[in-house]
């Protein structure tokens, strides 16, 4: 067997690879997230139906290192229940699949409607609305 087909040299090499290339991993990351995210999310949706409770420790934990953004999310959650708030459409593109964005934690219920694309381009301070 030539090394090249020799499964362990080549996850040696593979790991070596990454070690000295650390940031071309995260570019075939984002890079394969990007091609199978609806696959990746189908997943994600199956895995936290079958561990409830470390999906909802997992959130838990987001909202104790954020409690100001738990807050506001909890916030509109409500408000959206009991009709306090009404779901918009996009400011960008109109879309009605929309996230509710907040310039400012502290006012809960002061949104913006967003569509995923979108409200990340506003966190990445691509766009200013
Ligand atoms: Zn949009
Ligand atoms: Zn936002």
């Amino acid at each position: 067997m030539t090394t090249r087909e020799d499964p362990l040299y080549q996850r040696d090499y593979q790991r070596a690879y990454r070690k000295a290339h650390p940031e071309r991993k995260a570019f075939h990351n984002r890079r394969y997230n990007r091609k199978h995210r609806k696959r990746l999310k189908a997943k994600y949706d199956e895995w936290r139906k079958a561990n409830p409770a470390a999906a909802y420790g997992y959130s838990r934990a987001w909202v104790l290192r954020n409690p100001e953004k738990g807050r506001a999310y909890q916030a509109v959650i409500r408000a959206l229940r009991n009709g306090r708030l009404t779901r918009g459409c996009c400011e960008v593109c109109q879309s009605s699949d929309v996230h509710a964005h907040h310039d400012d934690y502290s006012k809960p219920l002061a949104v913006r409607w967003v569509c995923a694309a979108h409200h990340k381009d506003i966190h990445r301070k691509e766009i200013l609305l």
